[in-house]
């Protein structure tokens, strides 16, 4: 996503989790192009439904805008019946790709092996990786937002090289704030993402993570996106239900805009 000499810019997903109609998608992304063509100061993409993908990645052709799915399953191909691969989320035009969002994991019981494998079946399809992390309620109130967050980004990028690290995107979304209403402070998000980036410096050296995008998730609206986008070590945004109305998720776009990287 970042060439070495490029400015990070700040990135912004909307996530649209198991809502809309077809309609209304194509609607939306037709809506969202025209309202930020020409605007190239961040990276704005959207996750919508699989059944949605290929006609909203027509639309956005031509268009800066990146799709997203929102999960994928770990092999190419085979006997995994109501599952979707990679190479079909790349025919249809999708560049990123959320794994291990957590009501996959927690809803669905995906694990960090899972999760790894689809990591680096994603790669090897060039598809953009986004790799969700995040403790539960529990695991913050015991103190263990930090073991949880080191195991996850650990696993998850199990066997991921140097040369290719630069391709992730990684998503802190504590379970707690998500769809609850209730955010993690700024400095709350910053203290985990700067954490997240201390790993990857070990792991891959600190220019490489200095470069890495860490965005942040949970309850991410117009007014709580200014002071968690002003921390250091905030990327960018996650944003689930304050993405699903346009007006609401363009606020958000705006506020990022007005921000000098
Ligand atoms: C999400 O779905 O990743 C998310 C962060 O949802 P919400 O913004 O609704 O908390």
């Amino acid at each position: 996503m970042n060439s070495d000499n490029q400015k990070k810019r700040p990135i912004i997903l909307g996530n649209w989790k198991m809502n809309k109609s077809l309609k209304e998608g194509v609607q939306y992304a037709r809506s969202l192009k025209a309202a930020i063509a020409g605007k190239s100061g961040i990276i704005c993409g959207i996750c919508p439904p699989y059944v949605f993908l290929k006609d909203i990645c027509a639309v956005l052709e031509g268009s800066t805008i990146c799709v997203s799915a929102q999960n994928m399953h770990s092999e190419a191909s085979g006997a995994f019946t109501g599952e979707i691969a990679a190479p079909m989320l790349k025919e249809v035009g999708c560049s990123h790709v959320l794994v291990g969002h957590s009501e996959r994991r927690h809803i669905f019981g995906e694990d960090d092996f899972f999760i790894n494998d689809k990591i680096k079946k994603a790669i090897s399809f060039e598809l953009v990786p986004i790799l969700c992390i995040g403790e539960t309620l529990e695991e913050r109130e015991a103190g263990n937002t930090k073991d949880v967050v080191l195991r996850q980004l650990k696993n998850g990028l199990r066997g991921v090289g140097i040369e290719v690290i630069k391709c992730i995107i990684i998503a802190y979304e504590p379970v707690w704030a998500i769809g609850t209403g209730r955010t993690a402070s700024p400095e709350q998000a910053n203290e985990v993402h700067s954490f997240i980036r201390t790993i990857l410096s070990e792991d891959y050296g600190k220019d490489i993570a200095k470069k890495l995008s860490i965005i942040y998730g949970g309850s991410v609206k117009a007014d709580n996106t200014g002071a968690l986008i002003h921390q250091p070590e905030i990327d960018g945004l996650l944003v689930g239900g304050a993405s699903l109305e346009l007006e609401s998720f363009l606020t958000i776009i705006e506020v990022l805009q007005g921000v000098d990287f």
